[in-house]
């Protein structure tokens, strides 16, 4: 489990980025709560917590984890809000990006792989976020985690334009004579964090080239997922 230092600073919080040690659940539909988590909760210093988790779908659509409504999942999204204390909430990647975003009165897991970063997942976490909790910009700390890095991640066109919708190029796009080039999905993202004011912090590891991390660019239909985790915990 990676922490960031940023984050770790904020009281009355838990938070973590998982590598391939940690056991992640298989996507949905499940019946509930797996007993197998009980271990990664322990890790987090939130044991027996309440863990929320979606039905991702690589869009922009936010959610809201109410502990008297469903958890598992709340439904198809790729941001997860939670503004009570005791629920853990979570995304699973494979070289996408995970954000998480803490307050005192409310955090969120972000997933953001290319295609919800040209859709602006970040930016409507973010609204939404500020919207349930009642803070401001600067009562939140983000971490961008470990995700498919510049050294690896090769793109088409496609991509190179979605992502130019939120930063600079020169920001992002790696350009490499006689091969495609390759993006920082990741600088985009802290990019897009800086913009809206918030306070924010990259952590290292490319999920690709570094074999402690699933990666569905180097394992293809076979690759196993991380989660990132993050909650209110008094
Ligand atoms: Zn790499």
């Amino acid at each position: 489990m990676i922490r960031s230092p940023l984050l770790e600073a904020v009281p009355g919080s838990i938070h973590g980025f998982g590598t391939r040690v940690e056991w992640v659940p298989p996507p949905p539909p499940e019946l509930s709560q797996p007993a197998q988590l009980a271990p990664t909760l322990e890790a987090l210093g939130a044991p027996g917590a309440r863990v929320a988790m979606l039905n991702q779908i690589h869009g922009a659509q936010v959610l809201r984890a109410d502990p008297a409504g469903p958890l598992w999942p709340v439904g198809p999204g790729d941001a997860l809000v939670c503004t009570v204390p005791g629920v853990v909430v979570y995304v699973r990647v494979a070289d996408c990006t995970p954000i998480l975003l803490v307050g005192p009165r409310g955090v969120a897991a972000v997933h953001a792989g290319w295609r919800g970063t040209a859709a602006g997942v970040l930016q409507a976490a973010v609204e939404r976020l500020l919207d349930w909790s009642g803070q401001r910009p600067e009562d939140l700390r983000a971490a961008v985690g470990p995700s498919a890095g510049p050294c690896c991640y090769e793109v088409g066109p496609e991509v190179v334009e979605g992502l130019a919708r939120h930063a600079p190029l020169e920001l992002f796009l790696h350009e490499r004579p006689g091969r495609r080039p390759t993006v920082d999905v990741a600088a985009v993202n802290l990019h897009v964090l800086h913009t809206l004011g918030i306070q924010a912090e990259r952590l290292p590891h490319c999920t690709v080239c570094d074999p402690g991390f699933h990666s569905w660019r180097r394992d293809g239909a076979l690759a196993g997922r991380q989660a990132a985790f993050v909650g209110l915990w008094p």
